[in-house]
């Protein structure tokens, strides 16, 4: 059967116990016979889960039963004899290796893959276990026979590369493998249903579940996937990694991803409807954008050989933004301005993850290997949610790159020069947007300086700093950070000698701080309320806002970054405050 929804659909349907819609949760670590002679016949082999005729369950660290049900899912899914699940992506990928592989064994790799990975293979593997590793260039076939050896044992690949969308030519790399009596293991964690390795020749598929199987962020786990033998060998008493390196998965976390295969055809066909229409949209605005949907990429064709009807080219787009500045600008106007994912690695969720691969999950790779694979310091990996509508991430997506590129990938703030007066106001002198103040002007963020400042110069100092980043009526003053939360600062007494210092009125006090949550203490009045007019305050109305704007909680970073002051003199500084 081609479909794998259709393979998932007839698979052995399993119910609850007491006829449940699920299949039950199992969770006995140990499990009871009725004969004694029945435990030596499982240790001696003769017995155990997989076997026709009296089968039995053991111990949970090798086949469990919960575990063992969405292993036979698994298997339906990528179309291989047998599956089973492990506690994380890692763990498939180093059990499949230690099953295939022993000492003075060779595997030939692909030199673009998860950073993990290839550190498993680049020093993990060679140190531990005396198996040495080649890189090539997965998609110069030349280059992938002539790496073999007699020793080599594995054909490692992943189908789309992570993090630069290489695509894999199984049928040929199979070809190669089998030629040489190796191998071919395939990760296939980008394109679950899209593409069935095992269809193309794969000897053992794995999976990061981590990522769209799950779909929610919420689990750790993986799977391996292959012919009952090699399962066997998984499990084997004496030399199985699973069973002897113990990457079990919990029974609990089984059930919770049984209940969410019925849905991944779904996110999968929405994740690629959505990738493909970015990926288009960014093509037409002139980005370097890297998608396999696309007609111009590079193995456009191949992996289109390869696909299950219906799944799209997968969830994940590369955009090389050029320089590390405008790919960091690009994710925090996306994220930070419109909401429109979230700055995390990991891939598969529900939200759009975007993250700079270069320093992220390919960091593991010195800066000759990410040349070798092709990954640029300025590429954003974009694993494309599907939350919010189409139409919206595509107006957010465009908007946030034709800023940064016509920016220049400079963070973008607007610079404000104050100065304090004889009569303690503060005085707007001069006003021009920036590219932000350079490393060693930075005197630190309105957080950073407030404490120096108000031991110095006392509270009035501290406000004065802090208020100044706000110097102008209507713009947005966002507090970060502990101790800068509204009714902290009002707390301390800071906001009335402020209104002092500054000769303005306070009409509306600090109202809601980073969390967004709205304060109405002694101290505070909530957003919108007029506060009493302040001895002093003669010169233009002031609008102290907090604006909550951090996910983050109260002693994040993310808002320190906020407003940047650059000190000129004890009485003149500069002001960046971020132009959003
Ligand atoms: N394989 C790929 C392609 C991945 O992207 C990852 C993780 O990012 C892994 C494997 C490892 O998976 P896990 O984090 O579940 O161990």
């Amino acid at each position: 059967m081609a479909d794998p929804v259709e393979r998932l659909a007839s698979a052995n349907r399993e119910y609850g116990e007491y006829g449940g819609v699920n299949p039950s949760i199992e969770i006995s670590t140990t499990f009871t016979v009725l004969d004694a002679k029945t435990l030596p016949d499982i240790f001696a082999g003769k017995r155990g889960p997989e076997k026709k005729e009296g089968a039995c369950y053991l111990y949970g660290r090798s086949w469990s039963p919960t575990v063992h049900t969405l292993g036979r899912q698994l298997a339906a899914l990528e179309d291989t004899e047998a599956a089973y699940a492990v506690a994380s992506g890692m763990a498939a990928i180093s059990s499949a290796i230690m099953a295939l592989c022993n000492s003075g064994d060779h595997i030939v790799c692909s030199n673009c893959v998860y950073g993990g990975t290839f550190a498993f293979m680049k020093s993990y593997v060679p140190l531990k276990a005396g198996i040495s590793v080649s890189f090539v260039d997965i998609t110069d076939l030349d280059a992938v026979a002539a790496a073999f050896t007699e020793r080599t044992k594995v054909l490692y690949t992943e189908v789309l590369s992570n993090p630069t969308l290489v695509v894999s030519d199984l049928p040929a790399l199979a070809r190669i493998a089998h030629a040489a009596g190796a191998q071919l293991v395939v990760d296939n964690t980008f394109t679950p249903l899209a593409v069935t390795p095992a269809r193309w020749g794969a000897d053992v598929v794995v999976h990061s579940m981590t990522k769209f199987i799950s779909g929610a962020s919420d689990i750790i786990a993986g799977a391996v996937c292959g012919s009952n033998q090699f399962l066997q060998q998984l499990m084997d008493l004496h030399t199985g990694p699973i069973m002897l390196q113990g990457p079990t998965m919990d029974p609990r976390i089984a059930s919770e991803l049984l209940l969410r295969l019925p849905h991944l055809p779904l996110r999968v066909q929405e994740h690629s409807r959505r990738a493909q229409a970015m990926a288009e949209m960014m093509e037409g605005v002139g980005a370097k954008v890297v998608y396999p949907g696309l007609p111009s990429h590079k193995h456009h064709a191949i992996l289109k050989r390869m696909l299950n009807p219906g799944y799209g080219f997968g969830g994940l787009i590369g955009l090389d933004m050029q320089t590390p500045a405008k790919a960091e600008a690009l994710m925090e106007r996306l994220q930070n301005k419109h909401g429109f994912g979230l700055m995390a690695v990991s891939l598969g969720y529900a939200d759009t993850l975007m993250s700079l691969s270069a320093a992220s999950t390919s960091s593991e790779l010195s800066e000759s290997d990410k040349a070798k694979a092709d990954i640029s310091d300025g590429y954003v990996r974009m694993s494309v949610g599907i939350t919010g509508s189409l139409e919206q991430r595509l107006q957010q997506l465009r908007e946030a790159y034709t800023f940064v590129v016509a920016c220049d990938g400079r963070p973008p703030f607007r610079a404000t020069k104050v100065q304090r007066q004889p009569n303690g106001r503060m005085t707007e002198l001069l006003s021009w947007p920036s590219g932000g103040p350079s490393e060693d002007h930075v005197a630190g963020s309105a957080l950073e300086a407030a404490p120096a400042a108000l031991a110095a110069h006392g509270p009035q100092a501290a406000v004065v700093l802090a208020a100044a980043a706000i110097a102008d009526a209507g713009s947005r003053m966002v507090v970060g950070g502990e101790g800068w939360h509204g009714p902290h600062l009002h707390g301390q007494g800071l906001v009335a000698p402020a209104t002092v210092a500054l000769g303005v009125t306070a009409s509306s006090a600090m109202g809601s701080d980073t969390c967004g949550n709205t304060y109405s203490d002694n101290d505070c009045t909530s957003d919108g309320e007029e506060a009493p007019r302040v001895e002093g305050g003669s010169v233009s109305p002031l609008t102290l806002t907090g604006v909550g704007k951090s996910r983050l909680g109260p002693s994040s970073s993310h808002n320190v970054q906020a407003v940047k002051i650059r000190k000129l003199d004890d009485d003149t500084h500069i002001v960046y405050t971020p132009l959003l």
